[in-house]
């Protein structure tokens, strides 16, 4: 209702004026219709759609900053919060590894699904045989080019990048983005494309672009104009 607009633009004002940087990045973070995608999303198990109680309610706790256990201390070491952000980024959370599966796994079934096939973690298309990139096109996806991308997931709330997020909505993530420039080799042969999420799901610059490309074009191949929204609210459940 846009009556209420003005006191609830005030009290957020008041809110983010006497914030603790922390709690401003995330604010920020969660201010965006990115990360609020998932509530659009249509509960469907065949979709992948629905979450356990568990889920939804950290989910919803941790955008809210709301308690959600006891104080303990993690196997690494560190004292976990009662907000058990910790968990999003410690080394030992096993959160990491699948959230940057699922990421790349709904960009390959995105893309496949608009005729665009494509490979997960390709071999031998850097000098360096350890180095692959997360997934590659097998068909020209622009200028004749085929596209290689690689997903980074990162914490919003990273001490590192802290001050930049408390200015800037998507700054850990377009940083993240940026540090993917190991790859640039590809460049020339492929049109490389870092995709940069974060754990309070906010896109990054390249990542946004990106997903628009591809929902347009799963719109365009299928003749469902809400393909575009739907993919986001994927991403931000496997966010
Ligand atoms: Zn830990």
């Amino acid at each position: 209702m846009l009556w209420d607009t003005p006191p609830v633009e005030s009290s957020s004002r008041a809110l983010l004026e006497q914030s603790l940087p922390t709690e401003k990045a995330r604010l920020y973070a969660v201010s965006t219709k990115e990360s609020g995608a998932w509530l659009n999303a249509l509960p469907v198990s065949t979709l992948g759609n629905r979450l356990d109680d568990n889920s939804f309610k950290i989910s919803v706790g941790l955008r809210l900053g709301a308690k959600l256990c006891e104080t303990h201390i993690c196997r690494c070491g560190t004292k976990v919060d009662s907000t058990v952000r910790h968990g999003l980024a410690c080394k030992h959370s096993a959160g990491g590894h699948s959230r940057h599966d699922a990421l790349n796994d709904i960009i390959h079934r995105a893309l496949t699904s608009c005729q665009v096939h494509n490979v997960r973690e390709p071999n031998g298309l850097m000098h360096d045989g350890n180095m692959r990139p997360d997934g590659l096109t097998l068909v020209p996806w622009y200028q004749g080019k085929a596209l290689a991308w690689d997903v980074a997931v990162v914490d919003t709330l990273a001490q590192t990048y802290l001050q930049g997020s408390t200015n800037q909505v998507g700054y850990t993530a377009n940083q993240a983005e940026e540090k993917k420039r190991k790859y640039e080799e590809l460049e020339g042969r492929y049109l490389f494309c870092p995709v940069g999420f974060e754990t309070y799901g906010v896109f990054g610059n390249e990542a946004r672009e990106l997903v628009e490309k591809i929902g347009k074009k799963v719109a365009a191949r299928t003749g469902k104009p809400r393909s575009l929204s739907f993919l986001k609210q994927k991403i931000s459940i496997g966010n």
